[in-house]
């Protein structure tokens, strides 16, 4: 966080200060204010078995960020890209070599990995420009899908760091064919009856409703009481057919 947040006021306050953030222009700005003497280029190729790799030439202080070409998602390369830039600025003094997947990209248990995808969602998405531009918003996938678009991420990862800092009771979960896969909710939302791995999506729910009719996107609508037995709640959903059937439902509390 403190080394995303050491580039964002670069890159804000010194440089361009515009976003989506253009990384290659962040990289060449930073090194020149760093003590840094050594080198950082970035290639793009086809490469079999990465997605994103940070490599050192042996010996030296050359480094070079690999991001393959075959991943067709712009958004998830340019993630990878940060998440690499953040191995970069955490992580070198570590190892010489540093290979990125899938599974490490999204591996929350590995201490490094986990602190790589938190400097690069922090980068990608300030906090002061979330807060300026999004704060007042409902929270449903249509403005899940508008922050996903203003900062070029996933939605994931959008949604991720819009839930991380918003202060009303706003919740995510990712699911497949019903059931949870991951969920994130905000500091100030209460219990949430479906929230783990393996859950099963709540019966009284529309986000069952809709996985069982299969659609493929609602608009915000009230719950009752599905969520929390306490508490309402809006929800609305979205279903990413490009990527592995996963269905992303927004929880929005009142009252
Ligand atoms: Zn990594």
């Amino acid at each position: 966080m403190k080394e995303a947040n050491r580039l964002t006021r670069l890159w804000q306050d010194h440089g361009p200060n515009t976003y989506p953030l253009d990384i290659s222009k962040l990289i060449d700005g930073a090194l020149q204010n760093s003590d840094f003497g050594g080198e950082l280029k970035t290639k793009i190729g086809s490469y079999d078995s990465f997605e994103g790799c940070l490599v050192r030439t042996k010996n030296t202080d050359k480094w070079t960020i690999l991001l393959n070409s075959e991943i067709e998602n712009k958004r998830r390369q340019r993630f990878t890209y940060a998440h690499e830039l953040g191995h970069f600025m955490c992580h070198r003094g570590l190892r010489d070599r540093f290979e990125d997947s899938d599974d490490t990209l999204n591996d929350f248990r590995d201490k490094i990995e986990t602190e790589a995808n938190v400097f690069a969602s922090w980068l990608l998405m300030p906090a002061n420009l979330l807060r300026d531009e999004f704060s007042g918003i409902g929270w449903n996938t249509d403005s899940l899908c508008e922050i996903g678009n203003r900062f070029e991420c996933s939605l994931q990862a959008s949604a991720l760091r819009f839930v991380g800092l918003s202060s009303k009771p706003v919740a995510f979960i990712v699911s497949r064919d019903g059931m949870v896969v991951w969920g994130s909710k905000s500091k100030s939302a209460p219990y949430i009856s479906a929230f783990c791995f393996g859950d099963e999506l709540p019966k009284a729910s529309h986000a069952l409703t809709a996985h069982l009719n299969g659609e493929s996107c609602t608009l915000p609508q009230d719950s009752g009481f599905a969520w929390n037995e306490f508490r309402s709640a809006n929800e609305s959903q979205y279903f990413d057919y490009s990527g592995r059937g996963y269905q992303y439902t927004c929880i929005e509390f009142v009252g």
